[in-house]
């Protein structure tokens, strides 16, 4: 059961917005929506496809902490190896129904230290 009161908007779903919503899901907040403007999942993975587009940090590095990899296929992958692995993460943690795709998030947020947190006008 998820945590009551609270309904959660992230922005994105490459590896830092499909992070935020399995680290969501479990501190037991479930009430959480991914918006990515786009038509897919991966963000930077889903979006670089040049020849040659590789990860260059070793990629026991370059994965969730809490869902390693034991199937990659070389120490650098390159972009299909990883925008599969983001696209198996959503699968195994049942973000898909999440994701509002097409949708542009239009406010960001920002805290000033002092300063009341609000919209840009
Ligand atoms: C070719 C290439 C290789 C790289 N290799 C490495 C590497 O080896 N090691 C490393 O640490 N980093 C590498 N990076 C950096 C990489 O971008 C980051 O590691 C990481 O993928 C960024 O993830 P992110 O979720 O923060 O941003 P992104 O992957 O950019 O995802 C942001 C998502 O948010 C969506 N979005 C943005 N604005 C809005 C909005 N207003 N409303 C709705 N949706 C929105 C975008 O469509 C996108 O899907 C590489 C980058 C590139 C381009």
């Amino acid at each position: 059961m998820g945590k009551p009161g609270f309904r959660i908007g992230i922005v994105g779903s490459g590896f830092a917005g499909l992070c935020a919503a399995i680290r969501l899901q479990r501190a037991g907040f479930e009430d959480f929506t991914i918006f990515e403007r786009a038509a897919g999942i991966g963000g930077t993975w889903r979006d670089n496809t040049y020849p040659g587009c590789a990860c260059d940090i070793p990629s026991n590095l370059y994965s969730f902490s809490f869902e390693p990899n034991p199937e990659w296929t070389r120490m650098y992958p390159q972009q299909p190896e990883v925008h599969a692995y983001l696209l198996r993460v959503v699968e195994k943690y049942g973000l898909r129904g999440k994701i509002r795709f097409g949708w542009r998030s239009a406010c960001s947020m920002r805290a000033r230290p002092s300063r009341s947190t609000r919209c840009p006008a």
